[in-house]
């Protein structure tokens, strides 16, 4: 049996330890933080609907009516109304047949990709997709073929040698430790012509992106024809706790049958998912949220670049700053947390080596005084050229 402490060690030693920190508050741009109020740039709550008072009282009006659990998974007897209504409603959201609802976005991602693809089949995942699609694709047994991030070339090529099987491209609609787009119409057209599945990841898009917030697919114009699987979180812009999958009635029904992630767990409490009705409506009506956090986001890039900061090239509510190691990214964090910032450093193996960041993340919430307060404390780190 091998040593865990000398395991731990050494990730302390590289800078590469991880440790939770215990909130004492609700989600929002003020923290309270292990007894210490912090001005927050790093949820993804996008929209400031964590701890929208017409969401919690749906979620208390939803335990009123059904309880505190569901009590079984969907297919024996814990699917409710909520969560009927709310995949209709998402369904309808989406411009998409139907819509199924997963306890998180990790088991989504597993779900679809192990009912669609098996041994022999072969699955094309960018460099910098998010884990749980990485992991779906493993846990298929399908064959992995990565290539580098947006490189559309690359992926073609790939695609052309493939000998027989089903093939599934999966991409992060906005890669979620860069902020940047896949490039969804080139990857439309290229699965449309090898005949393979897309699917899109839409974690970071959904409500920030896109008519009335409908995410990358929508700002590209694209349609269940050129996305046949979409795939979005209710933790983030939605503000509170779940994912679901939309696509046309054969694809829902083969997940309902096939997806173990979907079967074999229990549903969702039904309260989450009468808040998650009442958070849709505000990301629909509410648009002055997605215009104040483009104004936050333009308001933070200008002042970044005045400061001479190492920008990534996002124009979405994710904006990281590269540090490159692990050690800066954490000198740099816990600098900014001495002047009262929490911005936390994202390290391997989340990002590839020598790209460790601070992801700095703006939600409707803030306000643009705190956005400076931000600019100021990061034009007193110690900057250097990203080693
Ligand atoms: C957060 C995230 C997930 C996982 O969603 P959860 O509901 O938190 O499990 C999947 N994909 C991407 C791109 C994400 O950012």
């Amino acid at each position: 049996m091998k040593s865990l402490q000398q395991e731990l060690d050494r990730r302390r030693a590289e800078h590469l330890y991880r440790r939770r920190r215990v909130l004492g508050s609700p989600q929002g741009p003020l923290l309270q933080v292990d007894g210490v109020e912090l001005l927050s740039f790093c949820s993804n709550d996008y929209l400031g609907l964590a701890n929208h008072p017409e969401v919690i009282s749906a979620m208390q009006r939803g335990a009123q009516q059904y309880g505190a659990g569901s009590g079984s998974a969907h297919l024996v007897s814990g699917h409710s109304a909520a969560h009927h209504a709310l995949e209709e409603e998402l369904a309808e959201f989406t411009r998409r047949p139907r819509a199924l609802l997963y306890s998180t976005g990790y088991m989504a991602n597993q779900g679809v990709i192990t009912a669609l693809l098996g041994r022999g089949d072969t699955i094309y995942q960018d460099r910098l997709n998010h884990a749980s699609l990485i992991d779906g694709g493993l846990l298929s047994r399908a064959s992995l073929k990565r290539y580098p991030h947006n490189d559309m070339a690359t992926l073609a090529n790939q695609m052309d040698a493939q000998t027989g099987g089903e093939s599934l491209v999966a991409v992060d609609g906005v890669f979620s430790m860069d902020g940047d787009l896949a490039p969804l119409p080139a990857l439309a057209a290229l699965c449309k012509k090898q005949a393979a599945w897309l699917l899109v990841d839409d974690a970071h898009g959904l409500g920030v992106l896109g008519q009335d917030g409908c995410g990358s697919v929508d700002h590209f114009g694209l349609g269940l024809d050129e996305v046949p699987i979409l795939m979005g979180t209710l933790g983030k812009a939605f503000g509170t706790f779940g994912a679901f999958v939309a696509g046309s009635d054969e694809l829902i029904e083969t997940l309902i049958q096939q997806s173990r992630s979907y079967i074999y767990t229990t549903a969702l409490p039904p309260a989450v998912a009468e808040a998650t009705r009442a958070s849709l409506i505000l990301v629909q009506q509410e648009s002055w949220r997605r215009e104040h956090l483009q104004q936050l986001i333009q308001r933070f890039r200008e002042g970044a670049e005045q400061l001479g900061l190492s920008l990534m090239a996002s124009e979405t509510a994710i904006q990281p700053l590269l540090a490159g190691t692990a050690e800066r990214a954490m000198s740099w964090s816990r600098a900014l947390e001495e002047e009262g910032l929490l911005v936390t450093a994202i390290r391997p193996p989340t990002v590839p080596e020598g790209s460790a960041r601070l992801r700095v993340t703006l939600s409707a919430s803030h306000t643009f005084e705190q956005v400076d307060r931000l600019l100021d404390g990061l034009g007193r780190l110690d900057q250097g050229a990203p080693s």
